[in-house]
């Protein structure tokens, strides 16, 4: 039997009329990794660009989390004008590949504040979401609790302080990090509505 057009209604959540930019940002330390993996587990509609960088891998890390490259490797991509963004950061290029096109998921990204100010400037409608820790003594815990020397942790809170600020400035929504489930829950609602405001106008 042939279907009248238009007939059928999907049995599927309708995604948004544009992909969403999202922009994760905050201060070292906020747990914005831990944050991303939650969010990638729990909605599968979203997908999570993979940045460059010229640091060291970590020992704790295992390879995937970035691309490591030489800074020759970087300044020449940046030559090619490879990136959507880019940032020095504590001694650091960082830099975001432009994107595949999507049309399917929105599009997420884990930066530092420089680089979510040159995103918002090439598309306004990038949505920029500031994860605070619940307070500076908290956040200097942590800091420590990855066992970096005490002047790295006084330099990580000195760049946490002006993130912060500058991210204020920038950010649409403010979100603190007390915990993961509760932090990733807000965003996610934040996500829903967003889509919601897209698809309808409202
Ligand atoms: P980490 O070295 O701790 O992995 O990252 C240091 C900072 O660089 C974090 O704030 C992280 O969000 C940021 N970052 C990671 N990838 C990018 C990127 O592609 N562009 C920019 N501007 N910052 C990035």
């Amino acid at each position: 039997m042939a279907l009248a057009p238009n007939s059928a209604k999907p049995s599927f959540t309708p995604l948004s009329a544009k992909p969403l930019v999202i922009v994760l940002i905050g201060p070292g330390g906020v747990g914005k990794g831990t944050i991303v993996r939650a969010l990638l587990a729990a909605d599968e509609r979203l997908w999570l660009s993979r940045s460059w960088t010229t640091r060291a891998i970590r020992p704790s890390e295992v390879g995937d989390e970035y691309v490591f490259v030489t800074r020759d490797q970087f300044e020449a991509a940046i030559g090619r004008d490879l990136f959507l963004e880019w940032a020095s950061f504590n001694d650091n290029l960082y830099g975001t590949p432009r994107p595949t096109v999507d049309e399917t998921r929105d599009l997420l990204l884990e930066i530092e504040v420089q680089g979510a100010q040159q995103v918002r400037s090439h598309d306004p409608d990038a949505i920029v979401i500031l994860l605070l820790p619940p307070s500076l003594e908290e956040l200097e815990t942590r800091l420590r609790g990855r066992g970096d020397s005490d002047d790295h942790v006084q330099r990580r809170l000195r760049l946490s302080r002006e993130e912060i600020a500058a991210g204020r400035d920038l950010a649409d929504f403010i979100v603190t990090n007390h915990e993961v489930t509760g932090a990733a829950d807000e965003i996610l609602s934040i996500l829903e509505s967003l889509r919601h405001s897209r698809r309808t106008g409202l």
